[in-house]
């Protein structure tokens, strides 16, 4: 039975407060299941560092205020075997030395998106979640869709706008684009809690939203606008090895108020305007086709221990895969557990969980 386990968090991304929120609730957890944890918060600049707050601190307050990792703790680097390397001193105490599992609880580029696990890989220590390949596809929307497609899961019709066309061929960028139709969505293509989209009615006000998603990342995906759907999600869990990955029950996003869609307001802060509802008020036939599809878009994107599939039902009837995200939202509030939750594995659970497939699964060519 892994023992000590390093939860790393915070992180270069955007979504730098999210993963602390998250982190908080997991070390938590970690702690009452008897595991020694090591909480390793990477600062915004990308420094790590040993974190000594109690992890209630790690919470979005009633104000609204974010978290944030910060470089006042011990420096730390990690080193082939799992080992914990102090930077500004020889004195870590040896307790901290060695890390059987890493949970990596980062969102977002240079986390979910195959780097941290490169890392881990060539350290050579197990880890929660994805490998680099997956969690590489997987955060890149471009990328994710042309996985899918090739293997005949349905995704909504897109254009991709690259940095050097919209350098070099502004009216060559914008073609594909107006053959979608209006509205679209526009998405940088690596990112997440909705940090940089926007929904476009008219080519009139497609520059400033590819402009605000360039901020974020230099490649932008246009989408067609999902209209009068239903927002839909499945939670998938297992997946290692021989482990047939399992779906957990569908779950819709209501989203309420003054928000257009599920945007980084109703999605995070408090009493804003979104609803959950688990398990989602749905013909069965639906439910059912959606955990079919979750299961079959978790392996053809050969994700391992979890992931979070989100769908749009479709006014004419089908079910369309928005995304896939390979290191979803994690406090008990967040969709993914509650999902578990409401199919029988409570919190404490879904972590012990995790950690133990991870340190079932070895790294390397596996
Ligand atoms: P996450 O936090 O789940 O990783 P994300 O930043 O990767 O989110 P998306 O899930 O692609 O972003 O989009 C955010 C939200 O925008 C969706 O939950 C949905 O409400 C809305 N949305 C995105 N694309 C579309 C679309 N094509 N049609 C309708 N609504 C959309
Ligand atoms: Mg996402
Ligand atoms: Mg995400
Ligand atoms: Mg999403």
């Amino acid at each position: 039975r892994p023992h000590r386990v390093a939860v790393i968090f915070g992180g270069r991304s955007t979504e730098h407060a999210i993963s602390c929120v998250t982190a908080g609730s997991v070390i938590d957890a970690l702690t009452s299941a008897g595991y020694d944890v090591v909480p390793i918060g990477i600062a915004r600049d990308g420094r790590w560092v040993l974190e000594s707050r109690d992890p209630a601190a790690l919470r979005i307050s009633e104000q609204g205020a974010l978290p944030e990792v910060t470089t006042d703790g011990t420096g730390l680097v990690l080193a082939p075997g799992g080992n914990l390397v102090a930077l500004d001193a020889g004195d870590l105490p040896a307790e901290l030395s060695e890390v059987d599992v890493v949970f990596p609880v980062l969102h977002g580029p240079w986390g979910e998106d195959g780097t941290i696990q490169g890392l881990l890989e060539l350290a050579d220590v197990r880890y929660v979640g994805s490998g680099v390949l997956a969690s590489a596809v997987g955060m890149d929307k471009h990328a994710m869709k042309l996985h899918l497609m090739a293997q005949g899961l349905p995704v909504l019709p897109y254009a991709v706008i690259t940095e050097r066309t919209w350098e070099t061929d502004r009216a060559a960028a914008r073609e594909p684009v107006a053959s979608l139709g209006f509205p679209v969505f526009v998405k940088p293509a690596r990112g997440g809690s909705s940090i940089g989209i926007s929904k476009v009615g008219s080519l009139e006000e497609l520059d400033e939203a590819v402009e605000l998603a360039r901020q974020h990342d230099p490649k932008v995906l246009v989408e067609a606008a999902a209209v009068d759907a239903r927002e839909l999600e499945c939670g998938v869990l297992g997946g290692f090895g021989h482990d047939a990955p399992e779906a957990s029950v569908v779950a819709e996003i209501v989203v309420e108020g003054d928000h257009e869609f599920y945007d980084f307001a109703a999605k995070y802060l408090p009493d804003e305007g979104s609803r959950l509802d688990v398990p989602a008020d749905l013909p069965d036939d639906v439910a059912q086709e959606a955990r079919e599809l979750a299961v079959r878009a978790f392996d053809a994107m050969e994700c391992e221990g979890l992931a979070r599939v989100d769908f749009f039902w479709l006014p004419d009837g089908r079910l369309v895969i928005n995304e896939i995200n390979t290191m979803p939202g994690f406090t008990p509030s967040s969709m993914f557990p509650r999902m578990w939750a409401a199919t029988g594995v409570d919190y404490p659970a879904l972590v012990d969980r995790l950690v133990r497939l991870a340190a079932a699964r070895s790294t390397g060519l596996r």
